[in-house]
């Protein structure tokens, strides 16, 4: 599995999305203390199951480094064994036997010291401390589906929080609490920042200069009033925007949470990133454990090259699409395209943003603009459903086009 979330620079990914599979999990709860002055992370987790998985044995993933790792349901000690299997990097598998799983709880307890978190650059940096899912620090199994999580952190009184969740504070006590199902714990703590607003949007950014700070919240309100207007009023009302140069390869969308890592220049390569990402709190309905996941993808992708044409003009728009004829004349269409094969996630991004493109020039910009509304708006999951709907709205000819596209 793991080559499936490697993470290429400007890559990202919709965990926010449906897990078509079991739900498996109710929901984590999480007690924390970081230790800002030895970076030691202490957890103690209980995890709460719905239906507790097929098979004798469970599996979870948890970063390799951890220490004083201790399971136990009910008031025993879980047995366990740890495997040298990855899933996201620099994490091993904790492996033990359903049966000892009493009244669907299990209980985790284990330290990490937050230095060797350097998974995609998410390198312990003592302004920010960004903890998710790519860093593996608390124990997870993306098969077992998405859980709301509440997540209460003791930190040194400097430090505040955002993330992905509603955040309370209570001295030097942080409450993070997502009840939408989510794949990921995303939180950053920071200290010595300042919030800033983009309309309703907050901001927070780290050593990223003054010029910069402006052009993201310039080009991040310009993006987000025309994906409202656009696609429809968005559910994320209480949208977080933290923007880091920290040398991070990863950005990525999470329930009302983004996280973009750029260099010292804010260009518009960062910037397509972002409305990429901006572009994912639509596109996110489709799975993302299979290739109908170039539906988030490539609709996330195409957008956010609609968006900067509206922004940049023209020549940027020229730009971009011979950059993705470039990289989609290399690559296998996503149709059907096996999760894991080489290419996978840039398959299902820009090979299938460029069949959208062909699409547009094929129908016409206006009427590819009110399709995609359209198809927002009926929370296309199958491309199935989507060749339908284009049918429907444009034709036999334009859904048989995409379709002979898909299958070249
Ligand atoms: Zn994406």
């Amino acid at each position: 599995m793991k080559k499936q979330i490697k993470i290429i620079v400007a890559l990202c990914f919709a965990f926010s999305a449906a897990i078509s599979t079991a739900q498996n999990v109710k929901r984590y709860d999480g007690n924390i203390h970081i230790d800002a002055k030895t970076h030691v992370l202490t957890a103690d987790f209980t995890i709460t199951f719905n239906t507790l998985p097929e098979g004798k044995q469970m599996k979870l993933f948890l970063h390799e480094s951890t220490s004083d790792l201790q399971l136990k349901s009910g008031s025993s000690v879980i047995k366990h064994t740890i495997t040298n299997e990855e899933f996201i990097e620099k994490d091993h598998a904790i492996n033990f036997d359903k049966a000892n799983i009493k009244n669907l709880k299990l209980n985790i307890k284990y330290s990490l010291n937050l230095d060797s978190l350097s998974n995609n650059g998410f390198r312990f940096n003592e302004n920010w401390i960004e903890l998710n899912l790519y860093t593996a620090w608390y124990p997870f199994n993306t098969s077992y589906g998405r859980f709301p999580y509440t997540v209460t952190t003791k930190i040194s009184q400097e430090y505040q929080l955002f993330g992905s969740g509603e955040v309370v504070n209570r001295k030097k006590t942080w409450i993070i609490e997502q009840q939408i199902p989510s794949i990921d714990i995303s939180q950053v703590f920071y200290k010595g920042l300042r919030e800033e607003v983009i309309g309703k949007i907050k901001l927070y950014h780290y050593n990223i200069n003054s010029e910069n700070v402006e052009t993201i919240k310039r080009n991040t309100r310009s993006h987000f009033n025309l994906l409202n207007s656009w696609l429809g009023k968005s559910n994320s009302n209480d949208l977080v925007l933290g923007v880091s140069n920290l040398k991070h390869t990863t950005s990525y969308a999470r329930k009302n949470f983004i996280s973009l890592s750029v260099s010292s220049k804010y260009s518009e390569f960062y910037d397509k990133i972002l409305a990429h990402e901006l572009g994912h709190l639509w596109w996110n309905k489709a799975s993302v454990t299979n290739w109908e996941e170039w539906l988030n993808e490539s609709f996330a992708e195409y957008s956010a090259i609609i968006l900067q044409r509206h922004l940049f003009g023209e020549e940027n728009f020229e730009k971009n699409i011979s950059r993705l004829k470039k990289s989609a004349s290399k690559l296998a269409s996503p149709y059907q395209l096996k999760k894991g094969v080489k290419n996978y996630q840039s398959s299902v991004t820009y090979k299938g943003a460029y069949f959208l493109y062909e699409l547009e020039n094929k129908i016409g910009r206006a009427p590819m603009f009110s399709l995609m509304t359209a198809i927002h708006k009926a929370k296309i999951k199958s491309t199935e459903k989507l060749l339908k709907l284009i049918e429907e709205k444009q034709g036999k000819e334009a859904a048989t086009f995409l379709l002979e596209r898909l299958k070249k």
